[in-house]
């Protein structure tokens, strides 16, 4: 028996992990990942102020697995009912895999923007972002962010506060587009307003319900027929599928059943859980998709592909609440009350912490905590 894992995101690691320790020995397992690392994505944005934080968001994948092979290797197409998977040195066939190969930016087909935003979905991005803020900083500017959910919102805090770091708080301006009426859009009312609250203590100049049309070398277009000049320009505007799934997040239901052999998890596709909800694209989404996957997988190795059907678990959707940094700032949504301050803080600490621990970077989770705890940046 051969299971495939193909991306080691916050749902492949966590999957292969448990699969590690719910299959029996003989079964091999693969985890492929075009890096050999593991990005801790969800904390990207404080990379922009604080690049010094680099060396804890990428886990060597090493130290997540036990037993897994890894094989670093980028995967051009998925045969996900034949178990065939192309890839950049050769192919690779499995009996049962899973697809965490998470998303890429979106674009929406908008004119200009493209080829003149920086994404962040990685630390190349993160460092871009940082390189052509600071020449704001020195030059004067204004640098738009494009898209206010958790990526948005949390990048244009960081560099508010990076620009007063810097000492540049009156030469340049931190602009934050939304197309939505809110910032974080689909989160809860009170989660936005205190949101909205840290943006504004911030004095970003959020402008909700814009819809970005395009952009050429200096200026946007909204659909209002507005026009908003800008000195650098940041895309957070929404996801899409990988290349490698056809530009498409394919829709699961709660099984995550992909195809015959495999299943589907965190931003790669777009799951209906168990009561007909659509679910965030979110990290804690990705990581709660992976214990059901892994259980389908178990039963689905068990029986045998193309035997008697297994009975497969299925995914509830529960959020356990949201914290986001804006800046200095963090703000938290526990049940139904909303955290500022010390206890919002130590509860972002807890959970970076618990992640890094859970992939197995616990030196990692250590000097997080030292960071997080010493510096002003968690
Ligand atoms: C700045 C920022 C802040 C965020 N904040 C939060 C937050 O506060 N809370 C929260 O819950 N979520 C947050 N998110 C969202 C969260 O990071 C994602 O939802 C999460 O990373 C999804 O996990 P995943 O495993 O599906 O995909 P990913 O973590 O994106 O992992 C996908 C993996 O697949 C690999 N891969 C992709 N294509 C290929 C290929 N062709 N071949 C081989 N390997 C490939 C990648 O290298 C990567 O390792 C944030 C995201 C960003 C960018």
């Amino acid at each position: 028996m051969h299971v495939a894992v193909l991306g080691a995101g916050y749902a492949g690691v966590t999957l292969t992990r448990t699969l590690e320790r719910q299959l029996p020995e003989s079964a091999e397992i693969t985890l492929v990942d075009e890096r050999d690392t593991h990005l801790v994505q969800h904390l990207l944005h404080r990379a922009v102020r604080n690049p010094e934080i680099e060396d804890q968001l990428q886990v060597p994948l090493e130290e997540c697995c036990q037993r897994a092979t890894i094989r670093e290797a980028t995967v051009e197409s998925v045969d996900a009912d034949e178990g065939r998977v192309n890839i950049d040195d050769g192919t690779l066939s499995y009996d049962i895999g899973a697809i965490c190969l998470g998303a890429r930016t979106a674009y929406y087909g908008l004119s200009g923007v493209r080829s003149r935003a920086t994404p962040l979905k990685r630390l190349e991005d993160a460092r871009e972002i940082r390189s052509a803020f600071l020449d704001c900083c020195e030059d004067g500017g204004r640098v738009v962010v494009g898209g206010a959910g958790l990526s948005g919102v949390q990048v244009a805090g960081e560099l508010a506060d990076l620009a007063r770091e810097e000492g540049a708080e009156s030469a340049v301006d931190v602009v934050l587009l939304e197309q939505k009426a809110d910032v974080a859009p689909g989160f809860p009312e009170p989660f936005q307003n205190a949101v909205a609250d840290a943006l504004d203590c911030r004095g970003i100049d959020v402008r909700t319900g814009t819809t970005v049309t395009g952009a050429d070398e200096t200026t946007l277009t909204t659909d209002a027929g507005t026009t908003i000049e800008y000195d650098q320009l940041v895309w957070t505007g929404g996801i899409t599928g990988q290349p490698s799934l056809g530009d498409t997040r394919r829709q699961v239901q709660s099984t995550l059943r992909l195809g015959r052999r495999t299943f589907g998890l965190g931003d790669a596709v777009r799951v209906i859980d168990d009561e007909g909800e659509r679910v965030p694209a979110t990290a804690q989404s990705a990581v709660g998709q992976a214990s059901v996957a892994a259980e389908n997988i178990a039963a689905l190795a068990d029986s045998g592909v193309g035997g008697f059907e297994p009975r497969l678990s299925r995914y509830v959707y529960r959020s356990r609440g949201w914290v986001v940094t804006v800046g200095d700032a963090t703000v938290a949504q526990v049940g139904s009350r909303v955290l500022r301050g010390k206890p919002a803080k130590a509860l972002k600490t807890s959970i970076g912490v618990r992640h890094l621990a859970g992939v197995g970077a616990v030196e990692d989770a250590v000097a997080f905590v030292r960071e997080s705890v010493g510096g002003s940046q968690a």
